[in-house]
């Protein structure tokens, strides 16, 4: 261990790189590199010319979610004992007032009345057991995160109508899952099916998975009589373990919220009889790419096909799709694109092709045989360079209801067929509107989200670390 301010010789890593151990291993791997000039020709021929993208009708309306998670001690005395937060704001922009911002021509924006727009938030607070914690008497951890789960998406503070929990984010999760294509989606949105029972492992008779009720009452599984919650239909138990950290499911429940969220919205709006052209006009942006991994993965199917319903909808009233993007500040495609990105002309977009995709962004996995993102993506990946010579990986959700034969690639080829996605330029030119200088490829909505959500950072995450310490009785402790 180094002393303090003792830093590291810079020539010592010289020497770990120069080593001819070291040097056989990089060259036996596989990663992302440069590409060479023939390839960089032949990628940004890929790229389509966009129309002027200030012609564009935007939506008025903008949503902007994310999420974060943090698991914060109750006493310093017991570090493996935590309780889990997660908090996930919408931000609301309405555009009229957006456009006020704008000074010296549009290309700046003034960061302090920026600022200002943060009081038109909403945020959920989730509070989940964390490491090595119990609740209401529940015998473990995991038994506990479940019931807790499924309390927190039924509370007051996820209702759109505080007295009817039909209006609950528990309730939207019932909505999607009825849609699920395969043996496990439901007859109507009152019910959904869990695959086995937590506790026994009971699968329904023949397999076909448990059904539930719509209902506050507690249910029961009819092998072992245990208590099942709807919840557990997100599968996010399966990662939960008594003495390990918690922090990988509350982050996959706080992303299934996140990814949930536009369609809780939709689906009130839908019911309060919302006119149909002001729901053409909303847009909502969510963190990354449109996609769900891990347990809950299965809900991508489900967004997918609602999305496509509430669009078939609205195009029989000649209306435009409602936008949804996710928008990617990380990951490859975001490291491939600031690689080639030079040499891309401006005011163009590439949707991601599979070949391509395998061949040069992702090389060190095989092609899948029923295409990328098979049980996870629910949108597309364009790449977008703007005029301004910005870049954004941006993702729109597929405009189909279903994946269909992907293993005869005709999904993988109408995915990628641009004329499909009737509001492609209302997205890009959406991007385009809310670029800004305040923050590099980034756009003001997300990191406005971002930054009145993000808790795990001092001082926000400090003060959770107090509030819990001094928040649990001492003879709750076990
Ligand atoms: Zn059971």
């Amino acid at each position: 261990m180094p002393y303090e301010n003792e830093y590291a010789n810079k020539s010592s890593h010289s020497d770990i790189v120069e080593n001819p151990d070291v040097l056989a291993f990089l060259q036996e791997c596989e990663y992302l590199r440069e590409p060479s000039p023939e390839e960089i020709d032949r990628f940004s021929q890929r790229f389509q010319p966009l129309p002027d993208l200030n012609l564009v009708d935007l939506p008025n309306h903008i949503f902007a979610i994310d999420g974060s998670p943090y698991e914060a001690l109750i006493d310093d005395r017991m570090p493996s004992t935590k309780v889990g937060y997660v908090k996930v704001s919408t931000i609301h922009i309405l555009m009229e007032e957006f456009g006020a911002l704008r000074v010296d021509d549009g290309r700046f924006v003034d960061p302090f009345r920026v600022a200002k727009l943060r009081k038109n938030k909403d945020s959920l607070l989730f509070v989940l057991p964390g490491t090595n914690m119990r609740w209401q008497g529940l015998t473990s951890v995991r038994d506990s995160f479940r019931a807790r789960v499924d309390k927190v998406l039924l509370q007051k503070e996820t209702r759109f109508n505080k007295e009817d929990y039909r209006s609950s984010l528990r309730s939207t999760l019932f909505r999607l899952a009825s849609l699920r294509p395969d043996k496990m989606g439901t007859r109507s949105d009152e019910f959904l099916k869990l695959h086995q029972c937590p506790s026994c492992g009971y699968k329904g008779e023949e397999d076909l998975g448990i059904e539930l009720i719509d209902i506050e009452e507690q249910q029961y599984c009819s092998a072992c009589n245990k208590e099942i919650y709807p919840s557990d239909a997100l599968r996010l138990w399966e990662e939960v373990n008594d003495y390990q950290s918690n922090i990988s499911a509350m982050t996959r429940f706080m992303l299934a919220v996140e990814h949930m969220l536009p369609a809780h919205y939709i689906n009130y709006l839908l019911t309060a009889n919302f006119p149909l052209d002001q729901l053409a006009s909303i847009s909502f942006f969510v963190d990354g790419p449109l996609a769900i991994f891990g347990t809950c993965a299965w809900l991508s199917r489900p967004l997918m096909k609602y999305y496509h319903q509430i669009n078939e909808k609205l195009r029989k009233e000649g209306l435009p799709n409602i936008t949804i993007l996710g928008l990617q500040k990380t990951g490859q495609l975001a490291d491939y694109f600031s690689l080639v990105s030079k040499y891309i002309p401006e005011n163009t977009v590439y949707p991601v092709d599979d070949e391509y995709r395998y061949q040069y962004i992702i090389a060190s996995r095989d092609p899948s045989k029923v295409g990328f993102g098979d049980e996870t993506y629910y949108g597309q990946d364009f790449l977008f360079k703007t005029a301004s010579d910005r870049r954004f990986v941006v993702s729109i959700p597929y405009p189909f209801s279903g994946k269909g034969q992907r293993e005869e690639g005709r999904f993988h080829k109408l995915k990628t067929e641009i004329a499909r996605y009737p509001n492609l330029h209302r997205t890009l030119a959406l991007i385009k509107r809310f670029e800004t200088d305040l923050y590099t490829n980034a756009v003001i909505p997300i990191a406005l989200a971002h930054r009145y959500t993000a808790i795990s950072a001092s001082p926000g995450g400090k003060v959770l670390d107090i509030l819990s310490r001094n928040s649990f009785p001492k003879s709750n402790r076990y």
